[in-house]
């Protein structure tokens, strides 16, 4: 943290050594004011992308348009950006062209909340032109300058109040919910990739539960896709504590008080990959068919080394959550314990495979084969035979006869 501080002075102090004005600005100042952990410092300045490429070493052209370009010092990238306004919203999307400008203050004024709208110089001096402390003091979300103008020019900015709502625990203030609340269709024209982002962050947010309830009061939920599909899980999973949970645990936690086909509308209406997909349905899945198990132990042993351990964690804790109302901070300890216990924790731990089963058998390959192999596996689990090859040939022709 000091060295990502000391490094962005560094570059402050070379622009402003070649007569150019530069400052920090955004979230780090934001975050810095709140004594938050500060991930990435933005830089703005009075010198044109050229100007800033000549005079660091190491530089990418990230956004040479937008007046961006990213410089790399001591392996850390910033990005540096010429003071720009945009204008042109024609599709409620994006600027159409930035136009470079002079002064700090119209830097500011373009962007989209007070908080964020704040700078600080290589002295620690903040320039605040819009209220930003007052409001971090308050604890509120206010746009710079009209919020219906605002969310006219760029709708994604409905959303963004969302998430910092979720972000940092504050409440959006009322006239700016209110807007929000009135313009919330103008979101239908937001590209699907810039919503699905914020909706991550949200979901990511360390007050998310805060943000879902703003969510709920924004109205966009109502009726807007895909939000109109988890008005249910909003209200069931705002009332819990989602701190202790991952990522995917939340979304299962959200999508759980869902109706199955509004599951998939709402996760296909969103741009993810299909990875985390197939995670959250997993967990879905799992949640729907141990509905009442909250401990450890009640988990049958064979249904539990086919969950493995990870996925048997999130059911307890998703469980232990709805219907005890406390996580218990032991569930991983716990769940690692009864499988400690188990002769195997893993179906593929089994000591014969496929083709022994077919010598000790002489049966032709056939799908038989995997269901006696699960068969074998639920046996060694539950003690009625040794994971030992011997004994499992013995048991599984006597087995043979049995059927
Ligand atoms: P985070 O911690 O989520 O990165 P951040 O404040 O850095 O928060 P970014 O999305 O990284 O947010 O944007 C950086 C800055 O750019 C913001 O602080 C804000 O000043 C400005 N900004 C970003 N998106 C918009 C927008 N849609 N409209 C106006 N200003 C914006
Ligand atoms: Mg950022």
């Amino acid at each position: 943290d000091m060295k990502l501080m000391r490094t962005a002075k560094r570059i402050l102090e070379k622009l402003e050594s070649h007569g150019y004005e530069a400052y920090m600005v955004g979230g780090c100042v934001r975050d810095f004011l709140l004594k938050l952990p500060v991930q990435d410092i933005d830089i703005c300045t009075s010198a044109r992308p050229e100007q800033v490429m000549n005079m660091f070493e190491r530089t990418v052209p990230t956004g040479l348009k937008h007046g961006t370009v990213t410089v790399v010092e001591a392996g850390i990238p910033f990005e540096v950006t010429t003071f720009r306004t945009e204008q042109g919203y024609s599709d409620y999307r994006r600027p159409d062209w930035v136009h470079f400008v002079d002064s700090l203050r119209q830097d500011l004024s373009r962007r989209d909340f007070t908080i964020n709208a704040m700078a600080m110089d290589r002295f620690g001096r903040i320039y605040d032109y819009f209220d930003g402390q007052r409001d971090l003091k308050r604890k509120v979300i206010r746009t710079v300058g009209e919020p219906e103008d605002r969310f006219e020019e760029d709708a994604l900015r409905m959303f963004r109040a969302v998430h910092f709502s979720g972000q940092l625990g504050f409440s959006v203030e009322p006239e700016v919910l209110n807007a929000i609340q009135n313009q919330r269709q103008l979101l239908e024209k937001v590209a699907r990739e810039r919503i699905t982002q914020e909706f991550q962050k949200l979901m990511q947010a360390p007050f998310v539960e805060h943000g879902l309830r703003t969510l709920i009061s924004s109205r966009i939920a109502t009726d807007i896709p895909p939000f109109c599909y988890i008005q249910e899980g909003l209200n069931e999973a705002s009332r819990y504590s989602m701190q202790g949970l991952t990522e995917p645990e939340r979304w299962a936690l959200l999508l759980c008080h869902v109706p199955g086909e509004h599951r998939m509308q709402f996760l296909r209406g969103l741009r993810l990959t299909k990875k985390f997909v197939k995670k959250v349905k997993r967990l879905l899945d799992i949640l729907d068919s141990y509905e009442s198990i909250v401990q450890a132990e009640q988990i049958p042993a064979y249904d539990l080394i086919c969950l493995g351990e990870e996925d048997a964690v999130s059911l307890l804790k998703l469980n232990q959550l709805r219907f005890t109302q406390s996580l218990d901070i032991n569930v991983e300890q716990q769940v690692k314990a009864v499988l400690k216990q188990l002769p195997i924790r893993h179906p593929q731990e089994l000591c014969v495979n496929g083709k022994d089963l077919q010598t000790f058998l002489n049966r032709p390959p056939g799908p038989w084969i995997q269901k006696a192999l699960n068969r074998l596996a639920k046996a060694v689990v539950e003690g009625k035979v040794a994971n030992d090859p011997e004994q499992i040939r013995a048991y599984v022709m006597e087995d043979e006869h049995d059927e």
